[in-house]
């Protein structure tokens, strides 16, 4: 696809409702547009359209406030989504072990170790080690029945297990990318601009949606349980596991390494009263949009786990990042509301971070001052 290459689909989060997609030569971009009472469409009330063949005709001759002007239909990419490793799998999650080849380390974990695999030596998979010892098998067993109900195109999937013996085996696809912590660092911001970094966060809010959705709770957001793929994909991992784990370190207000300090990402009501639920899980999606927008930076760098608690609880919030523009800020603020109820639903993050740039009436200046 060249820079202009479009697309007019339906709205993931309104029904019935379209939207554009853009690809400006490096990413992808994504505007509303919007329907008239009376019949016609327009992205900004400055010019409106009867049809949407007349609304490509006038933005493939001017970019009128888009990122690009509009220029050939989107090449559909053929990626293979096989949910199951093969039709033999759908229903027997159970696999031989011996139909595994571990090819590399790709990291290790809390809990075990990731590896880069192949099964029956032809399908790539990740292969999720457990320490024996770090959960009960019948637990584990009960929520991947749960997970592998879970299918959607930002959440990892589980594909199969070995449970008949330690160690426990989670196969699932694989990210080429490795985690979105990692890959934030690692650029360290010369690769990835604001309009990057809103994509990713669109994402995972969609993931999130589908979860709140299926009245799941994921229990431990972060940007090092998001996983990085090819062509900008964004995928939430790890849901519904820290559920199963056994916590050695029972005492969650004081960890040895920061870095593994999930105290940070945890609503105060979780930490206090282990009340958690979707909103604790929205609470920690503002830690996450923290991370992306510094990229991933430590929240509350230098400060431990009981202090930070304490701090929640007289009212302090992370202060606003120097490079974070006040929408976005605005936006993690209402997801670290004191109150559960008064954070918002996955489904109005998602489209508050889809339409982060939309060609609106009112946000149009502020847009182009961002985008600046
Ligand atoms: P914790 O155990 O505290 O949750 P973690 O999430 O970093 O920490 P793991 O989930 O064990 O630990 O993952 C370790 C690393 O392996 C990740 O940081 C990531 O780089 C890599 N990884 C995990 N899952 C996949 C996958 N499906 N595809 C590719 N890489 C993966």
């Amino acid at each position: 696809n060249q820079a202009g290459a479009f697309l007019i689909r339906e709205s993931e989060s309104l029904k019935g409702e379209f939207s554009l997609s853009v690809f400006d030569g490096e990413f992808v971009k994504h505007y509303r547009i919007r329907k008239l009472d009376e019949g016609g469409f327009f992205l900004s009330r400055r010019r409106t359209f009867k049809t949407l063949n007349e609304f490509v005709d006038y933005y493939s001759k001017n970019n009128d406030g888009l990122c690009v002007k509009l220029g050939k239909p989107c090449l559909k990419v053929q990626i293979p989504t096989t949910f199951d490793l093969s039709y033999k799998t759908v229903d027997q999650w159970e696999i031989d072990r011996n139909s595994l080849k571990f090819l590399k380390k790709l990291g290790s974990g809390q809990f075990g170790e990731v590896w880069e695999g192949l099964w029956n030596n032809t399908t790539p998979v990740a292969i999720k080690t457990l320490k024996p010892g770090s959960m009960d098998p019948k637990d584990f067993l009960r929520e991947a029945q749960i997970m592998k109900n879970l299918r959607h195109p930002k959440l990892i999937q589980l594909y199969a297990v070995c449970t008949l013996e330690d160690p426990i085996y989670i196969i699932t696809e694989l990210m080429r990318y490795g985690s979105l912590l990692e890959y934030l660092q690692n650029d360290a911001g010369s690769q990835i601009c604001l309009s990057h970094q809103i994509d990713m966060a669109a994402q995972v809010a969609s993931g999130m949606a589908y979860l709140e959705s299926q009245n799941y709770i994921h229990r431990d957001l972060a940007a090092r349980n998001v996983l990085v793929g090819e062509h900008n994909i964004y995928k939430v991992a790890d849901f519904g596991l820290a559920r199963v784990f056994k916590v050695e370190n029972e005492n969650i207000y004081e960890a040895k390494h920061e870095t593994k300090l999930p105290v940070k990402w945890t609503a105060p009501e979780a930490i206090h009263c282990n009340k958690f639920s979707i909103k604790s899980d929205v609470w920690s999606f503002g830690i996450l949009l923290f991370e992306i927008i510094t990229y991933g930076k430590m929240p509350y760098a230098g400060m431990a786990g009981h202090q930070v608690i304490q701090m929640l609880d007289k009212g302090y919030r992370l202060p606003q990042p120097d490079n974070c523009p006040k929408p976005l800020y605005d936006i993690m603020l209402q997801c670290w509301n004191a109150e559960a109820k008064g954070r918002p639903t996955f489904e109005t993050l998602q489209w508050q971070l889809e339409d982060y740039f939309e060609v609106g009436d009112s946000s149009y200046a502020d847009t182009r001052t961002i985008l600046k």
